[in-house]
């Protein structure tokens, strides 16, 4: 009997938690097989989780777990589109779950965004944390003032990054880059600026509370602001608002007491423009806002028509994430998720093209097969047969609820890069119940080769430095190993050669390059 396999794209929290539940709550038959861009799992539970948070980070423990279920199997470095396509994994899965995230950052569409010392924080994040993809961005911490956009968790992380000291960093996992350069850091003042108010801001508790506590960092409320932005009442407080009002009210009461650094919030401030000189950005200007309530209930940043400037040397957009178009996969655009239905993805638009001569709709059966169903059927001669092989919503033999049998997404490409971790325990759990209702209504896809090894010796065959979990635990033992001598839970490996090379057993700087593939 051919085992049901199941493919995971992306490895992140929403990933693990997903396998987890159909390792758990899945047929004794069911094998999950993880694809990973990366040589490396956890995705932000390792590259996004600000260093100073272990306790958040010990999560893996559990993802951990996961991963040594004998019907698990990890395939890092191996890229959706790249080394593998969307039809090829329909021709070895019964069905596929997207769980990749949203890597990208929002950008503000404001003049000067792009000067110079104006970054988005998910760079920052990434950078600090020895994400390969942000080691070689540089930061330039020689301006005295920092002005961080945005009101939720990143723009605290961010904040706070910038004001721990070198003893504070150097017990964690920082990248060794990051330490080196925060610990020559010029930033003396960090500005957090919301565009609504105290009560509309997306902290969490502890993370607010957090920042009161910073060793070397006084934390500045001005009341005056605070009052007038919480003189609107907001009808959706919920208790964790709540919680933020009094804190900052806390705050507010507090006098500076002298400390080295100083985390300024600030809100009703909207950047509308960056202003720099021939070195980068200087001055942020702010439109000052009131609060108006809009026909939704929501409360809205509406322009006085005043203005404010702040100098600053660095600006840090942390306005959220944003998630990407997957190669063949339905996208929409204006949410930036895959446009699904409790998790079954559904037909629509698709995302970038697949420029891959393989990418033959192979996951269709042609509609005169007995077990073709009316839903996953679109015969690849079929003239509206768009080469990502997805009907169009339109189209006569769409089911009315326009899914696409096999394909789930979960997380945030599923829901928007919203909540904390665990979060996506109960999100996965939605996507898994969904995938396994359908596997025994025996709607999945049908794959032509099933067989584990057909997969595993295409991949390896694609890439030669494929990184299995074996692979992984080389790199995890390196990097705490390395770790061990300085007290601190691991040194990253931050470049995807050192990373590939200790996967295969090799020391991070062996030579010669390119005995692995590497591209
Ligand atoms: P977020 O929580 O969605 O916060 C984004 C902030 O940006 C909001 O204050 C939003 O204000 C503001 N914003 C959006 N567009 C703006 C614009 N054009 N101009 C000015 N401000 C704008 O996003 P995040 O901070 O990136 O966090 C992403 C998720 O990860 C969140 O769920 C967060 O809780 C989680 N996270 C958790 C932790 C932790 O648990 N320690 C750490 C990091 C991240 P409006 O409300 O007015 O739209």
């Amino acid at each position: 009997m051919t085992p049901i396999r199941i493919a995971v794209i992306g490895s992140g929290p929403a990933g693990f938690y997903t396998a987890g539940h159909l390792l758990k709550d899945g047929p004794e038959d069911l094998e999950v097989d993880m694809i990973e861009r990366l040589p490396t799992p956890w995705g932000l539970v390792r590259s996004g989780v600000a260093p100073d948070h272990p306790k958040i980070k010990s999560v893996t423990r559990v993802y951990e777990k996961t991963a040594a279920h004998p019907r698990f199997r990890f395939f890092g470095n191996v890229e959706l589109g790249r080394d593998i396509s969307r039809p090829e994994l329909a021709q070895h899965y019964h069905c596929v779950v997207y769980a990749t995230g949203s890597p990208a950052d929002r950008p503000l569409g404001i003049p000067g965004e792009q000067l110079p010392g104006s970054h988005p924080a998910t760079d920052f994040v990434g950078w600090y944390n020895g994400h390969p993809d942000y080691c070689d961005h540089d930061f330039d911490l020689s301006a005295s003032r920092a002005v961080v956009i945005g009101n939720g968790n990143v723009a605290l992380d961010v904040a706070r990054m910038l004001t721990l000291s070198h003893d504070e960093l150097a017990q964690t996992d920082i990248a060794d880059h990051a330490l080196e350069l925060l610990d020559a850091s010029n930033v003396r003042e960090i500005v957090v600026v919301g565009r609504r108010g105290p009560a509309q801001a997306a902290f969490t508790n502890p993370e607010l509370l957090e920042l009161g506590e910073l060793a070397d960092a006084d934390v500045i409320v001005d009341a005056e602001e605070l009052e007038r932005a919480l003189s609107v009442a907001d009808p959706n407080m919920d208790p964790t608002s709540e919680r933020n009002v009094s804190v900052l009210r806390d705050y507010s009461r507090r006098a500076p007491t002298g400390k080295s650094k100083r985390v300024v919030l600030r809100f009703l401030l909207s950047p509308t423009e960056l202003i720099g000189d021939g070195n980068g950005v200087r001055t942020v200007v702010m439109a000052r806002n009131a609060l108006q309530g809009g026909k939704d209930g929501r409360l809205r940043a509406e322009p006085t028509g005043e203005t404010e400037r702040i100098d600053a040397g660095l600006v840090m957009r942390a306005i959220g994430y944003r998630g990407i178009a997957l190669p063949g996969v339905p996208f929409d655009d204006r949410s930036a998720t895959i446009p699904n239905e409790g998790g079954r993805v559904l037909r629509g638009r698709t995302g970038v093209p697949v420029d891959n001569p393989q990418a033959a709709p192979a996951n269709v059966l042609p509609s005169e097969h007995p077990e073709a169903t009316p839903a996953n059927v679109l015969p690849s001669e079929h003239p509206e047969a768009t080469p990502a092989n997805v009907l169009p919503s339109e189209h006569p033999e769409a089911t009315p609820a326009g899914v696409l049998p096999g394909e789930y997404a979960v997380g945030w490409i599923k829901r928007g890069p919203s909540g904390v971790i665990g979060t996506n325990k109960k999100d996965a759990q939605e996507t898994v119940d969904a995938l396994l209702e359908d596997l025994a209504a025996g709607t999945h896809l049908r794959p032509s080769e099933p067989d584990p090894e057909a997969i595993e010796a295409l991949l390896a065959e694609r890439v030669p430095a494929l990184v299995t979990y074996e692979g992984w635990s080389e790199i995890d033992r390196h990097e705490q190993a390395m770790g061990e001598s300085h007290g601190r839970p691991r040194v990253k490996l931050t470049r995807i050669e050192q990373l590939l090379r200790v996967a295969a057993g090799e020391q991070p700087d062996a030579e010669p390059l390119d005995t692995l593939g590497l591209r």
